[in-house]
């Protein structure tokens, strides 16, 4: 099987999207891609994450722009999801969801400042794009604009789409920037958020470089 163990983290990961609140039902969608082999896998279009096995996510071959394995569909969203693949050296997965508070913020067509020195994970702030329909090549292009120099971009009317080294990072910038949301658009309601300096945004996207564990 090809991407064995990709397709087998796309699995992982789309339990953990549904079971950590950040889409509902079969919204959403996750990919993976090997730079080496030029292939993607990429969650399977309207399936219950539930019920998906590594056999079922959806194999493409990007330079010849077809589906190769897999027992279902890809994604809708797949040229969502290629379009980073083919224009951007520094994502390696990508993530898409429909939580509630990057949505609500995306329905009013707002992006979300720097509310908190978290949103430094994903750039000094996080921009929203304009609303395109679902599934389409513009939506691609124009997601791909708004998170120009940024690892995550909320879509208009729709929700949050985020894209970074590998998967288990694309996933936490996804999980964070929707609490995020959450936090600023709370302080809003209650009175009015106080916005980070863009020197400290920028010290704090300098500071994230080393933290953690950094692998030797
Ligand atoms: P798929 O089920 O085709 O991945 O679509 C879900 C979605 O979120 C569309 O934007
Ligand atoms: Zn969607």
């Amino acid at each position: 099987m090809l991407l064995a163990k990709e397709r087998q983290l796309v699995v992982d990961y789309g339990k953990k999207l549904v079971n950590l609140g950040l889409t509902k039902g079969t919204g959403g969608n996750i990919s993976i891609f090997d730079r080496q082999q030029g292939l993607m896998a990429i969650s399977p279009s309207g399936m219950d994450y539930f019920s998906v096995g590594p056999g079922d996510v959806a194999v493409i071959s990007l330079s010849e722009g077809r589906q190769i394995e897999g027992n279902y569909k890809p994604s809708s969203e797949y040229a969502m999801h290629r379009i980073f693949y083919d224009r951007r050296e520094d994502i390696n997965a990508v993530v898409h969801t429909h939580s509630t508070y990057a949505t609500t913020l995306a329905t009013m067509g707002k992006g979300l400042p720097a509310s908190n020195y978290l949103v430094a994970l994903a750039g000094p702030d996080i921009r929203c794009a304009p609303y395109r329909s679902f599934g389409t090549e513009d939506l691609a292009e124009i997601a791909y604009e708004y998170m120009k120099d940024r690892y995550c971009v909320l879509l208009a009317n729709h929700g949050l789409l985020a894209g970074s080294k590998n998967i288990a990072d694309t996933f936490n910038i996804a999980l964070i920037m929707e609490e995020c949301c959450q936090t600023y658009y709370l302080a809003s309601l209650a009175g009015g958020a106080n916005i980070l300096s863009s020197e400290e945004m920028k010290e704090m996207m300098a500071r994230f470089k080393t933290y953690g564990q950094i692998k030797k």
